[in-house]
């Protein structure tokens, strides 16, 4: 078999692009003294920390679901957002922060004239 023909039938799938940055990338390795086992080790190692990062993301989410205070109109979680605008005619209250439900179709809201850090404790202590 033809070494074009092996080739067209071994890597047909992958993009003429991709093949030319393997080749860049392989040149890369064989000038910096680098195998082909230490780039596998290297990028077992990203896929690990990205996969551990994942979980810990996840975890911190389903920690904030649960930790959450919930709406209580729907029952859905409550998230706490700032108020920047400054007490005067477009914030007639002086209201600081507000807690708006996530809810699908739920629009309950609840302003606050403290600030975001204050709220927060007072609503998840009281
Ligand atoms: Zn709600």
């Amino acid at each position: 078999m033809s070494l074009e023909r092996m080739f067209q039938n071994e890597l047909s799938g992958f993009p003429f692009g991709f093949l030319q940055d393997v080749v860049t990338l392989l040149g890369t390795l064989e000038e910096k003294g680098i195998s082909l086992d230490e780039l596998k080790l290297f990028v077992r190692e990203k896929q690990l920390a990205v996969q551990e990062e994942l979980q810990r993301a996840r975890l911190r989410r389903e920690a904030f679901f649960r930790n959450s205070p919930k709406c209580p109109k729907c029952g859905g979680v409550l998230v706490l957002s700032p108020i920047r605008i400054p007490k005067g005619p477009a914030n007639k209250n002086g209201y600081k922060s507000v807690w708006t439900c996530l809810g699908e179709s739920c629009l309950f809201e609840e302003f606050s004239k403290l600030p975001l850090k204050e709220e927060r404790r007072r609503k998840l202590w009281q």
